[in-house]
């Protein structure tokens, strides 16, 4: 037997000592306080923060698999549930719970079509259709519970096809999916037309609004035009919201709705069989913190409908600015007509990804995405005071990128590749194949810094060989 490592340390460090090796670890991190994320950070400033972390702190050792032991989350839960269907539909009707973010909320309204429609006839082979832009969530939960994803191709306004959808269902397809808006481009789909479609074929329809959940009902009261989305829809069966995205509340926070108890009833998972005794879970966790529960509660109650309305108002109208700005660049494009807080654009001129990398030597961070290539932008409260810093920043890093060329890559096959696929990878995973390749390849007349990964990627063949790397990637992350 090999003898076991000693990593916890004999004696532990004091108290001064952990909490400044913990100052030094954020000094790796991106400086989002600045404003210079336009992802995976939404921040309205300190005092928010400052009030979540003693909401957190007085509930994160309790424990929410018990609702009966611990009525305080369950109240907690009840509240935030009923405040979130309030924006959305009736919520006397509605029904739903908390969970841990976007994708539990996506996975457990896919479990409950999934059994939802078994119920109805056990001898179906579960498929359900998504959108081409839908988030990968639902590609998880297919992967997950063993249901055949079939991706609908967007039309020109980078809306779900809904012709080409009708094309697609058979007596297999459990779940239709609509987004209100999209991730990749802020695009809502068009929800109406899925739910007279779901209603003709019954068929459950879920509609993502992961992003747009907590934006578009104030949109709608403050009266910018928003197109219908949510449970007055009658097709709508179950809808997703992160609050942890445009409630603001720290990183843990989803709501998941069904349209009523009996949908929602799908949810949930029961064992009388256990030595342990009776088990029953609501989500897909078992133990849950109340600390993200009572954050959750905390902020929202301090910001209440006026705060969020005041909220979206600003940054709605901040994502607006730099979409008027984006499209005033004669070498930018932005994709499609988008109406809330979130946006992409692509180029016919520059290459994007070098443009995405004089941006980052700047300190902005911007997804990368691709078909087409294009960056991300989620705009969120604090960006408001960083429009004119970015775009001239934006501005400069186009006159840049127009001197980069990609001709002087020999081989059309690597700079295709090169173009479409690799340079999506976040910098740090390009930087660790980059290492991995370094150690393999010898010089071939390309630039140092460029020649081995350029050389890897001639031999990738296709997604699959991308989908393995990345796959790698992820399993030596923490070497
Ligand atoms: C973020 C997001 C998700 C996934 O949510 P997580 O909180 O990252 O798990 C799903 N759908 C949309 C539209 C999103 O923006």
């Amino acid at each position: 037997m090999k003898s076991r490592q000693k990593t916890l340390l004999q004696k532990g460090k004091n108290v001064e000592e952990v909490l400044n090796e913990l100052q030094e670890l954020k000094k790796l991190d991106l400086d989002w306080k600045k404003g210079r994320a336009f992802s995976m950070v939404y921040y309205l400033g300190e005092a928010e923060i400052e009030l979540m972390s003693q909401a957190y702190k007085m509930f994160m050792s309790e424990n929410a698999l018990n609702p009966g032991a611990f009525k305080s989350l369950k109240k907690m839960e009840k509240d935030l549930v009923y405040t979130v269907a309030s924006l959305l539909g009736d919520p006397d009707i509605l029904k739903g719970s908390f969970t841990s973010g976007g994708t539990e909320s996506i996975l457990l309204a896919v479990k409950s079509a999934r059994d939802y429609a078994l119920k109805k006839n056990p001898r179906i082979v579960p498929e359900m259709i998504i959108p081409l832009s839908a988030h990968p969530a639902f590609d998880k939960a297919g992967h997950y519970f063993g249901i055949k994803v079939i991706h609908a191709p967007l039309n020109e306004n980078y809306q779900l096809d809904i012709s080409a959808l009708e094309q697609l269902v058979n007596s297999n397809t459990i779940l239709l999916v609509g987004s209100a808006p999209s991730y990749p481009h802020g695009i809502i789909d068009p929800i109406q037309e899925l739910s007279e479609f779901a209603i003709r074929k019954d068929i459950w329809l879920h509609v993502d609004a992961c992003v747009g959940g907590m934006v578009l009902p104030f949109m709608e009261m403050l009266g910018y035009y928003v197109p219908a989305f949510d449970f007055r829809l009658e097709g709508v069966c179950s809808m997703s919201i992160d609050l942890h995205k445009y409630g603001y509340v720290s990183k843990g926070a989803s709501i998941i709705l069904y349209k009523n108890k009996e949908l929602k009833r799908n949810q949930y998972f029961v064992y009388g069989g256990w030595n342990g005794g009776l088990y029953g879970s609501t989500g897909i966790l078992g133990t849950r913190s109340g600390g993200n529960i009572a954050a959750a509660w905390a902020l929202m109650n301090h910001i209440g409908l006026d705060g969020y309305k005041n909220i979206v108002k600003t940054v709605v109208d901040t994502a607006q600015k730099l979409i008027y700005e984006v499209k005033q660049i004669p070498e930018l494009q932005v994709i499609g007509n988008p109406i809330s807080t979130v946006f992409a654009f692509t180029s016919d001129k520059i290459d994007i990804y070098e443009l995405a990398d004089e941006l980052a030597e700047k300190g902005w961070l911007l997804d990368r995405q691709q078909t087409p290539p294009s960056l991300h932008l989620t705009v969120n409260y604090i960006h408001k005071d960083y429009v004119q810093d970015f775009i001239q920043d934006l501005k400069t890093a186009v006159q840049k990128a127009k001197q980069f060329k990609l001709s002087h890559l020999t081989n059309s096959f690597v700079k295709n590749v090169t173009k479409t696929a690799v340079k999506i990878l976040p910098e740090k995973m390009m930087s660790k194949i980059t290492e991995n390749i370094t150690k393999l390849a010898s010089g071939n007349g390309l630039p140092q810094k460029t020649a081995p990964m350029y050389g890897m990627i001639a031999q990738l063949h296709n997604t699959k060989d991308i989908e393995q790397m990345i796959l790698e990637i992820l399993e030596n992350m923490d070497d």
